[in-house]
């Protein structure tokens, strides 16, 4: 068995190779062992549209069934839909088997105990079972349920559009294809499709909608259909993306803005909380509308965990994951996002764009990646962290976010991968080009890190 499947948030790997069903059925028996040791009893899995997602669920259900737990097995689902039917069906918790956006050759399990993401030392706890056969043994009972039916129910009851749009939606062949669009044509809405069918070979491009490359396609329908927005969902539709009515990318912390302030507008002085990536405009924006913005950790467990521990209404990253607690469950359900945001569209009287532009505006660079092994990465960024304290504040809840006055540079070490990630923001081009400069001299100093090999 490969150790480097199991990661901080998932498990993942290459199908084929490391999720093997001996070694899927090992992981259910670990997941199965872990609840059953807890007194659970239990709990759903589904899968996305992976060619090998069905033997992998297969394989899962085999070994949760064998600690003597109980599975519900509500099929090929979007990942907040399996969420949503652990609520529904009141388990225990449950198993995503889905490789997200990554390339077909890989797939993955994403797990949690209730509605709370396993991950870090309890993700490692279940390599220790399995590499002892630490399990607990039993008879479990499958059922098969549908959920998504109960789901387009739960969002028609929730979501009202005061005006109907003209959206086009790109479902990259994932999850989200069979759900989304059908409901907002059930909200009055006209619906442009861009592979709306789930295709587990991904004909198309990836699904992910924070890749510039993967969204052109939706950029082009939108300003050639003159529609008032577009929306992409990635495989397992736990995040989305927007574009404009001028064909241009509504950013991460750009939705979050505008879901802030429609958030705000009910829960005043009520605290945001969003990564060290998001640029600040989020913060002015937060704290223009009365609410308290608090920067935390990337990583969407991580931010899961906070907005629990602070209360706060709602959440998000830069990569896309966003969390409403307001009015719903508090994970990351990409579907209910996007209606989220055409609901409070509905409401304003301007056009996305000129709300959009009605954000303060900064420059920023995209993510940048740079190679540094695994094995020094925490190191040269607590290193990192000191140097640049001597000159200027610095925010350190995750990597260093240096304060300029008029602009921000944050490097952080991956949770996940041997990279570290950088990202600048200014409000003018040259202040930027400025402080990219200030922290690739003091990158330099580390060799180690490999700043001509910037990795996607
Ligand atoms: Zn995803």
């Amino acid at each position: 068995m490969n150790p480097n499947i199991f990661r901080a948030y998932d498990i993942r790997g290459l199908a084929d190779q490391d999720l093997t069903d001996p070694v899927v059925e090992n992981i259910g028996k670990a997941y199965g062992t872990y609840l059953s040791r807890k007194g659970k009893k239990i709990v759903v899995t589904g899968r996305d549209v992976r060619l090998s997602s069905p033997r992998i669920q297969s394989a899962l259900n085999r070994g949760i069934l064998s600690t003597g737990i109980n599975v519900i097995d509500v099929g090929m689902v979007p990942t907040p839909v399996l969420y949503f039917a652990i609520v529904h069906f009141q388990v225990d918790g449950g198993v995503m088997v889905t490789g997200s956006h990554n390339p077909i050759e890989f797939n993955g399990l994403k797990l949690s105990e209730g509605l709370a993401s396993l991950y870090g030392d309890q993700i490692q706890q279940l390599r220790q079972m399995i590499e002892k056969s630490d399990f607990e043994k039993g008879q479990g009972e499958l059922l098969q349920k549908e959920i998504i039916p109960q789901y387009k129910s739960m969002i028609l009851e929730r979501i009202q559009l005061h005006r109907p749009f003209k959206i086009v939606i790109d479902a990259g062949n994932g999850t989200a294809g069979p759900i989304a669009p059908e409901l907002f044509e059930k909200m009055g809405c006209t619906v442009i499709r861009l592979y709306c069918e789930p295709d587990g070979r991904f004909p198309n491009h990836l699904p992910d909608p924070t890749v510039m490359a993967y969204i052109q396609d939706l950029k082009n329908k939108v300003l050639e259909t003159k529609a008032d927005l577009g929306i992409g969902y990635d495989g397992d539709a736990d995040r989305m993306g927007i574009i404009d009515n001028k064909g241009r990318v509504v950013f991460a912390d750009q939705i979050l803005a505008l879901l802030s302030q429609d958030v705000l507008s009910r829960n005043p002085h009520a605290t945001i909380v969003f990564d060290v990536k998001c640029s600040q405009l989020l913060p002015e924006v937060i704290e223009k509308a009365g609410g308290k913005p608090l920067m935390w950790k990337t990583g969407h467990s991580l931010l899961k965990a906070k907005m629990k521990e602070v209360d706060a209404p709602l959440a998000g990253e830069m990569s896309g994951h966003i969390f409403f607690k307001d009015g719903y469950f508090g994970y990351d359900d990409g579907i209910y996002v996007s209606f989220r945001f055409v609901q409070f569209l509905s409401l304003q009287e301007k056009s996305l764009d000129q709300l959009v532009d009605a954000l303060p505006q900064f420059v920023s660079t995209p993510e940048i990646r740079v190679a540094c092994p695994d094995e020094e990465k925490f190191r040269i960024v607590d290193a990192l962290v000191s140097l640049f304290r001597k000159e200027y504040p610095v925010i350190d809840v995750d990597g260093a976010r240096v304060l300029f006055g008029d602009g921000w540079g944050l490097v952080r070490a991956s949770n996940t991968q041997p990279i570290l990630v950088l990202r600048f923001e200014a409000k003018t081009h040259s202040r930027l080009e400025e402080i990219r400069a200030i922290f690739m001299e003091k990158l330099s100093q580390f060799p180690q890190v490999r700043l001509e090999e910037a990795t996607h």
